[in-house]
């Protein structure tokens, strides 16, 4: 409305990229060509949006939805957070290689433990 009656042109609204909405975008690559793959979102028929990851390049390779994506990702993220048992045991070494004041005397007694 300001914008018609001063006559000046409205402020440019810069773009915005959903990132929120796809943060894997520019990390996943289509199997087939090995290229980053495009994130887009498509209107279902009741007017809901879906997330989808899709190879832009060649018709028929990747098209797949943003939600199996990113549960994929998560999967492979907890299978890299070491069990409690292991990260008790991470600490336990680290603390032995800590505890000698001389830190290097103290990693090299670790080593030598260790084999
Ligand atoms: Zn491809």
């Amino acid at each position: 409305m300001q914008s018609v009656l001063t006559g000046r042109a409205p402020a440019p609204v810069p773009h915005v990229r959903d990132r929120e909405d796809f943060a894997l975008r520019g990390l996943i690559l289509c199997p087939d060509c090995d290229k980053p793959v495009t994130a887009s979102r498509s209107t279902g028929k009741l007017g809901n949006k879906f997330g989808y990851y899709r190879c832009h390049r060649v018709k028929g390779h990747m098209n797949v939805g943003a939600g199996t994506i990113e549960a994929a990702f998560i999967e492979l993220l907890e299978r890299l957070v070491p069990k409690p048992e292991r990260m008790a045991l991470i600490k336990r070494v680290f603390a032995k290689c800590g505890t000698d004041g001389d830190r290097q005397r103290g990693l090299r007694r670790c080593h030598t433990n260790e084999n």
